[in-house]
């Protein structure tokens, strides 16, 4: 027997989200926002004329050295480490397994609170080093060629889950600066792109206090401009994104007529290419960012002719933007099929004389299942499988 109760409810922004503070126990700092870390730290009775020079002690400690215990923040009272250690804790979700790629890329199994799985995977390039990270357990939508939209959604990341993958994957990478050293300039892991599990967009505030995190100067500090959210068309949302986390946007666009795109993305049905396109309009300038990137999965017979190609580039005219174009990552009882080469290529010169920027995403990390589209967690696999003997 499954829990279906959580993903037959309606959805809204939080309300599958385990509360962070237990009624009981030492609260987890790891994912409070500056502001949430200051009131943590009030509740326990730091004097308020000390709150803002604790804050700033703590945040570098755990964001910018990475360390996990009161007692090695060797520029605290020891009196005051005991009580921060007795109220406090510093927990990241835990690794169950790691797969390493003939080709590099990494896939973590990562266990959070209530035993759920998530998969994160680090993609190591010649000049930057990606990670992709998850959102939700599942996904509410039923994009028919995803198969994490197979898996039911269980619930939304919370803000620590979302930022402890990156902090995790900075263990695993031996990627936190030693103290008295400078920090690491030619970053391993310099990246990051939401376009795990989950749809951002349908867990707004986690994933935004997550990226505020993330891009805090005084802790892991990446730019803006190395944080890319992948939607597949959260319309009301994306306004949103632009003004309070201002990140690059990716958009799930896959089709080029309403026909083929409510059956590839259903949430088409709710907001169409046009309304979608429209939101699109408006990002770049409210984001203060350069493109869009419009991701296309290449599908044989589906939507891969050189007359999608180019209503493609009518439809997005007057928007910068980048296609990225991805060829379609087999997975066990998919629907579809991967278009040819050569079609991929044709599909990506048409795009290209039209203007655009039309790279062909290469799979990466396919021997381990961690290519766009593959990941789902291994216990559901298994419940899966064990169904279908
Ligand atoms: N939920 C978000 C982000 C996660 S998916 C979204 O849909 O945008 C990241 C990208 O991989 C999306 O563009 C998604 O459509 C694409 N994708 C999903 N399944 C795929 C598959 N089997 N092969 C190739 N790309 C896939
Ligand atoms: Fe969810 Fe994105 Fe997969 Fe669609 S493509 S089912 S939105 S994870």
């Amino acid at each position: 027997m499954t829990d279906t109760s959580a993903a037959s409810a309606p959805i809204t922004q939080d309300v599958l989200t385990i509360p962070r503070k237990l009624p009981e126990g030492p609260v987890n700092l790891v994912g409070l926002t500056r502001e949430k870390l200051r009131d943590a730290l009030a509740d326990i009775g730091v004097p308020e004329k000390q709150l803002k020079m604790r804050v700033n002690q703590l945040w570098a400690w755990i964001y910018e050295r990475g360390v996990r215990s009161f007692d090695d923040m060797t520029n605290l009272a020891k009196s005051f480490r005991a009580e921060l250690g007795e109220r406090f804790m510093i927990e990241l979700p835990e690794v169950v397994s790691k797969q390493v790629s003939a080709d590099g890329t990494r896939k973590y199994l990562v266990k959070i609170a209530g035993g759920h799985e998530v998969e994160t995977v680090y993609i190591p390039e010649t000049d930057r080093g990606t990670l992709c990270i998850s959102s939700q357990v599942g996904c509410t939508l039923t994009c028919s060629f995803c198969h994490t939209g197979t898996q039911k959604l269980v619930r939304n990341l919370t803000p620590g889950e979302i930022i402890g993958q990156v902090m995790l994957v900075r263990d695993d990478l031996g990627e936190w600066p030693e103290p008295g050293k400078p920090k690491n300039e030619a970053r391993l892991l310099s990246n990051i792109v939401l376009m795990g599990m989950g749809e951002p967009l349908y867990n707004f505030e986690n994933v935004r206090d997550a990226m505020k995190i993330a891009m805090d100067p005084e802790g892991i500090s990446l730019s803006r401009r190395r944080i890319t959210l992948s939607t597949s068309g959260v319309v009301p949302e994306i306004a949103r994104c632009a003004e309070e986390i201002g990140c690059q946007l990716a958009v799930s666009f896959h089709a080029t007529t309403d026909e083929v795109r409510d059956r590839l993305v259903p949430i088409n049905k709710k907001w169409n290419i046009e309304t979608l396109l429209d939101a699109l309009r408006a990002y770049p300038k409210a984001s203060n960012s350069e493109r869009i990137t419009f991701e296309y999965v290449m599908l044989r017979g589906v939507n891969d002719t050189d007359e999608d190609a180019r209503r493609l580039v009518k439809l997005i005219s007057g928007i910068p933007a980048k296609i990225n174009l991805i060829p379609f990552n087999e997975w066990p009882g998919a629907p579809y099929e991967r278009s040819d080469w050569e079609r991929i290529e044709r599909f990506a010169d048409i795009v290209y004389k039209a203007g655009y920027s039309s790279p062909i995403r290469t799979p990466r990390g396919e021997d381990i299942m961690a290519a766009c589209g593959q990941l789902k967690s291994a216990t559901e696999r298994a419940r899966r499988e064990r169904v279908s003997l």
